[in-house]
């Protein structure tokens, strides 16, 4: 974030109690109260290379684009929205509440620019997840909202007044019409979220899939916060399936394109490949041995260590190439070793 000159600490505090609740002052581990945290005593971590971050933000802290044509896509840094002019209105994809207000306003900069209406008719949810819809309620009833229904059936359950379920569902494909412009979505099975969705604009080359591949970063903590391993792995494939150039993730800085994906994949496979290596080649003796009848800490620190084994020529190869490999590779090496032995059923052994 060290390219946003406007980034002041409230804001960025903000933005990272967003992603994940910062603890409090002195959280609990392991029974004693820990020290607060002194920033002179962080680990330090690679530098970000510059090709993952993106366009300055203005002094409202947001940085407004244009993709192709009438589309436009809004980043306050770290979450991404968009939003399609038409001659009836706006349609927003997503209202991630880190972007909050600067939407509307971003909206209205662009349309008092191009001399079009500056009214959001329609929102359309990526998936029910509260940090890229928690702004939804600020553009009030009138307003169709289009999800999966699944979205619908998550958010009932949910019951968040910040996200009004949508009034328009389909389950595997609907294709949207909004003032001569045309939007298809699809439902391709459970990735990041058993909701989450493929929203494609033929016309402006541009496909919208959030919370998989985060252009010029590695993924969030544990494959941002996977609920589908498989279903994430296979999710790049169906995306480039599609025409597009541009590719909004929903998060970080800047636009993708064909070739983030190409590493994105790349890397997921790197991942995968060392964590087959890490079930066959990591010896657990050590850790049973050392632990005895504590169970969990000879597992934990036997998988801690095969993730540390699959994670370790990942993170080395891609450091300089996608941002913070060094900071979250390991607990992605995690869950993806989890849905191998798992899902897959890789070195499960049936007791003689
Ligand atoms: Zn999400």
């Amino acid at each position: 974030m060290s390219s946003t000159p406007s980034t002041n600490r409230r804001s960025f505090l903000a933005r990272g109690a967003a992603i994940a609740a910062v603890p409090a002052l002195a959280t609990v581990a392991g029974g004693v109260l820990a020290e607060p945290a002194a920033a002179d005593t962080l680990p330090d971590y690679a530098p970000i290379p510059p090709s993952a971050l993106g366009p300055a933000l203005n002094a409202q802290g947001y940085h407004v684009g244009r993709v192709e044509k009438n589309l436009y896509w809004v980043t306050d840094g770290t979450y991404q929205a968009a939003f399609l002019t038409t001659k009836d209105g706006v349609v927003l994809f997503d209202a991630p509440p880190t972007i909050g207000r600067n939407l509307q306003r971003a909206i209205d900069q662009i349309a008092s620019e191009n001399g079009v209406s500056n009214k959001v008719t329609h929102i359309v949810y990526s998936h029910h997840h509260a940090d890229h819809l928690g702004a939804s309620s600020l553009f009030g009833r009138d307003v169709v909202r289009v999800g999966h229904a699944e979205t619908k059936r998550l958010l009932a359950r949910d019951n968040d007044r910040a996200r009004p379920a949508p009034d328009v569902t389909f389950e595997t494909r609907r294709t949207l019409h909004v003032g001569g412009e045309r939007i298809d979505l699809a439902w391709h099975g459970t990735n990041h979220t058993p909701d989450n969705i493929y929203i494609h604009l033929p016309a402006h080359e541009t496909l919208m899939l959030v919370d998989i591949n985060l252009p010029g970063w590695v993924p969030f903590h544990s494959f941002n916060l996977n609920e589908d391993v498989p279903g994430s792995i296979a999710a790049p494939a169906k995306a480039m399936a599609y025409p597009w150039k541009h590719y909004i993730g929903g998060h970080m800085g800047r636009l993708g394109n064909r070739q983030d994906m190409v590493v994105y994949q790349q890397y997921v496979d790197d991942l995968v490949e060392n964590v087959k290596k890490a079930l066959v080649t990591v010896d657990p003796t050590p850790f049973f041995v050392k632990y005895g009848n504590n169970t969990w800490a000879a597992v934990k620190s036997y998988q801690d260590a095969q993730a540390d084994y699959a994670a370790a020529p990942v993170i080395k190869k891609y450091t300089g190439v996608l941002a913070a490999a060094d900071v979250y590779t390991t607990s992605t090496a995690f869950i993806i070793l989890e849905s191998i032995r798992l899902d897959l059923g890789v070195d499960s052994q049936v007791h003689p």
